[in-house]
């Protein structure tokens, strides 16, 4: 069963930090720079599960989005992310992001980070989706995050030389320390690889910074890496912490599909493949896009998701094709060469084969609940990320908005700290699962998941999930280790949004109800799930600018 213990913290080595800093994404480097610069005394420890760099940030490739162009705003900006966040987002957050955005990007780039530039000089800015203006700033093409995330460790570098802050690489955290009234007291880890902090041990610190990124992994195709299992918002919600907006998770219509035992990270296979000429068929070779929107092929991503999702339904295949035969040579090596190698890298000529391909989870707009300055209900533990939620994203993220919330809220962190960095407290209690999971629920978890609570969801498909979930959840497993416990944060994850998906009855931004197709007044708010000593539980809370009627959904 699914519920919050109390453990005695487990035995082990230790270290002291003033602050710990869980993940080395764009937030939480970004964080562990500011925090030093801020409080240059602190003490600073940053770990991370994997590399430094191997989650999200180096793969994202559009850009970053901040009003910096002649003729833009910060206004335009605000308005362009409420739009895209379907009445739910919360506009106290986005003017934060939007006005103190420009300047975050200015000092990413004193920081090293070198944006494509105009010949003149100035920095190069486009256009996505949702903007309406140039806004998005961009280096080596589509590169973006590549460029911060090589800028990024090299400044943590440079400061790891300093006394103050240091860095453990494979390094899991795995739940958090709690003091005897409630409060953050660190992190316990579980170190791999050689050296003084093997094992199972504990940091304690008077702050954790959770920074640990997004959950593409609860979905079997997802465009994030191996390390997205979203352990953050599972310990946190372990240690009491509340979750909002769950449900809203984006899938890119197009990734390419790699066969079912892939794990993640699908290359995507951009629209502009679309925009070329490509078009989508079933098994029989047959258009399908065609009468279905009066842009085809070229429809919102919305649209061409759930589209597919039908056809593979109907089907009982796991994917479609993308035809791309006729562009031709030229046009693949001129336009999409970078597509283009990570096919045949995959043995898919795009010249002479069709390209199988498959919705996947690509973008969580809800993670763990923050106030402005990333404080989470849990005294002394603040979130920050695509782990996070500030109110930013609302019911759908805007284009290249995620990577400046990253930058800006790491700021508003280190600023709250350097006001008032919490004493020292003494663990009375770590929140450990209570049962252990098999890593062996992952892959059908993860397919259960795209089926039912994916991008098509309904009443039933969701009763289904859950149903499957109980099921799962009976699969114990007595041998603790990292598989062990990402398989039992993907379950508890899952669990979530499934909650959350069943308790929203109509459709908002990427959330998509076949039984209820439309967009209702009453849901305007957000549902906040909790983890008790009896289980998951929900409530639903208003939009701010609404009047408190708690409860309903719940
Ligand atoms: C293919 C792709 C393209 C994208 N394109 C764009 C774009 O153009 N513009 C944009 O704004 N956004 C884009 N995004 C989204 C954006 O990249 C992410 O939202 C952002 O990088 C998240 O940063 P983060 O620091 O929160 O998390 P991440 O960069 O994912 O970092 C998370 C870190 O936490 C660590 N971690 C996780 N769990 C643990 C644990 N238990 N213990 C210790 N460490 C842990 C990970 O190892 C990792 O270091 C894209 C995403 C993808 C996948």
């Amino acid at each position: 069963m699914i519920a919050r213990r109390m453990l005695a913290p487990a035995p082990g080595w230790r270290r002291d930090a003033d602050v710990v800093v869980v993940g080395s994404g764009v937030a939480g480097v970004t964080t562990a720079l500011a925090i030093h610069h801020d409080l240059p005394w602190a003490r600073i420890l940053l770990v991370t599960k994997s590399l430094l760099d191997d989650g999200s940030t180096r793969w994202a490739q559009g850009g970053i989005a901040a009003a910096l162009g002649p003729g833009d705003s910060p206004e335009q900006h605000l308005a362009d992310t409420l739009t895209a966040g379907a009445g739910i987002c919360d506009e106290r957050a986005v003017r934060a992001l939007v006005t103190e955005g420009p300047d975050a990007v200015r000092r990413l780039i004193e920081l090293g980070a070198e944006f494509d530039r105009e010949p003149t000089g100035p920095l190069s800015l486009t256009r996505e989706g949702g903007h309406l203006r140039r806004r998005i700033a961009h280096a080596g093409g589509d590169a973006t995050g590549a460029e911060i995330s090589r800028a990024l460790l090299a400044a943590l570098d440079e400061a790891a030389a300093s006394a103050n802050l240091d860095v453990i690489e494979h390094a899991l955290a795995i739940d958090l320390l709690l003091a005897a009234d409630g409060r953050a007291a660190g992190v316990t880890l579980h170190v791999l690889g050689e050296g003084q902090h093997d094992g199972v041990g504990a940091v304690h610190a008077r702050d954790v910074v959770l920074a640990t990124g997004g959950f593409g992994q609860v979905y079997s195709a997802t465009t994030n890496p191996r390390v997205s299992t979203g352990d953050g918002l599972a310990l946190a919600l372990r240690a009491g912490a509340q979750a909002a907006d769950l449900e809203f998770i984006q899938f890119h219509p197009t990734v390419l599909w790699l066969g079912s035992n892939s794990h993640g990270r699908q290359p995507l296979i951009s629209e502009a493949v679309r925009g070329e000429g490509a078009f989508l068929v079933d098994r029989r070779g047959s258009r399908f896009m065609t009468g279905q929107h009066r842009l085809a092929d070229l429809a919102p991503r919305d649209v061409v998701a759930k589209a597919i999702m039908r056809v593979m339904i109907d089907e009982g295949s796991d994917h479609v094709y993308l035809d791309g035969r006729h562009l031709g040579a030229a046009v693949w090596r001129r336009r999409f060469p970078t597509i283009l190698a990570s096919c045949r890298q995959n043995g898919i000529d795009p010249l002479t084969e069709l390209i199988p391909v498959v919705p996947a989870a690509h973008y969580a707009s809800g993670g763990i609940r923050t106030d402005l300055h990333g404080r989470t209900s849990v005294p002394g533990l603040h979130a920050c990320g695509e782990t996070a939620c500030t109110g930013v994203h609302g019911a759908n993220r805007l284009a290249s908005n995620s990577l400046l919330e990253g930058l800006v809220f790491a700021e508003r962190i280190a600023a709250d700290l350097a006001d008032d960095l919490p004493q020292m407290a003494e663990p009375a209690a770590d929140v450990r699962p209570v049962g252990l999971l098999d890593p062996s629920i992952v892959r059908p978890l993860q397919e259960l998941m795209s089926a039912r609570a994916g991008v098509l969801r309904s009443g039933e498909g969701l009763a289904a999930a859950q149903a499957g979930l109980i099921t799962l959840g009976e699969q114990g497993c007595d041998k603790p280790g990292a598989e062990a416990w990402q398989a039992t944060n993907l379950h508890l994850l899952a669990s979530a949004i499934v909650s959350a998906a069943i308790a929203r009855q109509e459709t908002r931004g990427s959330h998509w109800r076949e039984d209820f197709p439309d967009q209702r007044d009453a849901w305007r708010g957000h549902v906040i799930i909790s983890l008790g000593p009896a289980g998951l539980t929900r409530v639903f809370e208003p939009a701010l600018d609404q009047e408190p009627k708690r409860g309903e959904g719940a």
